[in-house]
């Protein structure tokens, strides 16, 4: 087993660090943030994931260990950076924490160990080499011949990330050190055996398919590797972007959209995951990895077309969802509008850049009130936009109350199973725009509740 140690604790460094020490790599994971370091010696998880605080209650103390001090790293094999790279202005990403744990890493290494460092972040093509860079000018030790810089991104999904980490359809190492390569295979060979496999599937009851083939492995260079992750990310995020345009089309000739999608991802060449109306994308990646993707590209006099579109028409799309709105509504000025989900998607707490904080912010501009209500999300909702005057709700009936309309954004479960007798009573207005195209619309018409879908879903 290796030593591992990991940079952040946060929706990646916190579900790495766990996955790894589950499979019995002394793993310790690395924050500046006290809190978090706390919450995990407590056995407690720092986020919202489904299944991971049991996880880290399983582990804490025996091969997961947490700390504010970078001193683990004197002793690891291996390092992973799982810090932010959130978006600077110009919309490239912000290296800064990245910077700070290459200079904190070189402060710690011990020269006479070879150490392989991990860019485990999302970061833009050539940060391997600036990350080395900053630990030769901090240590005077020589990249290469004392550490490695291996790139190896991640492409977890929130809300599924235990899944994810432990039955990813790939790993990703870009490294041409072989030292790196040979640790990166050491690494993950639990991974790599059926046997690993079956044992994650026991231990985590996760439902997987036991014909599940294993995940594929792939070695590449660093920049390629580091390419890949922005490359595939602004690809999900273009097929988003066209079903959500399609949907829109769908609305104009009377087509469905839901059977629509369903007729095109029977095709193998397309597939069917990420074919499903929204009010478009958001979240702490898509929309940063998207700008920095059209930023670098410019830099470089490549015009990425395609990327810049999905990006424009992504906008369209929560614009269009308050269009939809006014269209029911007329003037919006003095109208309740309950919102349900602000969250990017369900099953996390993630609130950074919502589609939420945008469509909220356009109804306030027309005048209208809004409440919200997430099961998990509002905290950090409202730390993010602090200077929304807008009502945080107890509960989804909460946000209906006296409302002339709900937005349902998030796909939550729980949205699925109210009481809708309750909903009904409490609402002024009784008309739900469901952008995720989740509720029964002839359920619902039962207590009198006018359903609208997006893209002919759900006739209203
Ligand atoms: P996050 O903000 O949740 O976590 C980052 C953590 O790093 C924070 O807890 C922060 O306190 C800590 N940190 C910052 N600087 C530090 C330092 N110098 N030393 C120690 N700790 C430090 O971020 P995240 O969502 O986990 O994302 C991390 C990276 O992974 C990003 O590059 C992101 O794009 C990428 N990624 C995220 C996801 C996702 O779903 N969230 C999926 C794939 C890849």
């Amino acid at each position: 087993m290796l030593n591992v140690v990991c940079i952040g604790s946060g929706y990646v460094g916190s579900v790495t660090g766990a996955a790894l020490a589950a499979v019995g790599h002394p793993t310790t994971v690395v924050d500046v943030d006290e809190r978090k370091v706390a919450l995990l010696r407590q056995g407690k998880s720092p986020i919202y994931e489904p299944g991971l605080e049991s996880l880290i209650q399983a582990l804490i103390g025996k091969t997961l260990f947490a700390d504010t001090s970078y001193e683990p790293v004197r002793t690891a094999d291996v390092v992973f950076i799982a810090v932010g790279t959130p978006s600077k202005k110009d919309g490239t990403a912000d290296l800064v924490h990245i910077r700070e744990a290459a200079a904190g890493i070189g402060r710690h290494l011990d020269p006479d160990r070879f150490t392989v460092i991990v860019n485990k972040s999302t970061v833009p093509v050539g940060t391997a080499g600036l990350v080395a860079s900053v630990i030769e000018r901090e240590t005077g030790l020589k990249a290469e011949r004392h550490f490695t810089v291996v790139s190896n991104p991640e492409f977890l999904r929130e809300g599924y990330a235990l899944e994810d980490v432990f039955f990813p359809d790939r790993i990703v190492i870009g490294s041409s050190h072989p030292v790196g390569l040979q640790r990166m295979r050491e690494l993950y060979s639990p991974w790599m055996q059926r046997s690993g496999y079956e044992r994650f599937a026991k231990h985590f009851r996760f439902e997987v398919d036991p014909s599940r083939p294993l995940p594929k492995y792939f070695e590449t260079d660093c920049s390629s590797s580091e390419m890949i992750k922005y490359a595939a990310n602004a690809f999900l995020a273009v097929k988003i972007s066209y079903i959500n345009e399609i949907a829109r089309l769908c609305e104009a000739l009377g087509s469905n959209v839901k059977d629509v999608a369903a007729g095109m991802g029977m095709d193998t060449r397309i597939g069917d995951k990420f074919l499903e109306v929204s009010s478009g994308w958001s979240g702490s990646c898509f929309p940063k990895d998207t700008a920095e993707l059209l930023a670098t590209s410019e830099k470089y006099g490549i015009e990425l077309s395609v990327v810049r579109s999905s990006v424009q028409s992504n906008r369209q799309m929560h614009d269009y969802v308050v269009q939809k709105l006014r269209r029911q509504l007329k003037s919006m000025n003095g109208r309740t509008v309950g919102i349900w989900g602000v969250t990017f998607k369900p099953n996390t707490d993630d609130a950074r850049q919502t589609q939420a904080a945008h469509i909220v912010r356009e109804l306030l501009d027309l005048g209208a009130y809004v409440q919200v209500h997430d099961p998990q999300g509002m905290a950090m909702f409202r730390e993010m936009n602090p200077d929304l005057p807008i009502r945080y709700c107890e509960s989804a009936y909460e946000a209906a109350d006296r409302a002339d309309a709900v937005i349902l954004l998030t796909h939550w479960r729980e949205y699925g199973q109210l009481r809708w007798e309750e909903v009904a009573a409490r609402m002024n207005r009784l008309y739900v725009l469901d952008t995720r195209n989740m509720l029964d619309s002839e359920r619902l018409w039962q207590y009198r509740i006018q359903v609208e879908g997006l893209g002919n879903s759900q006739r209203a």
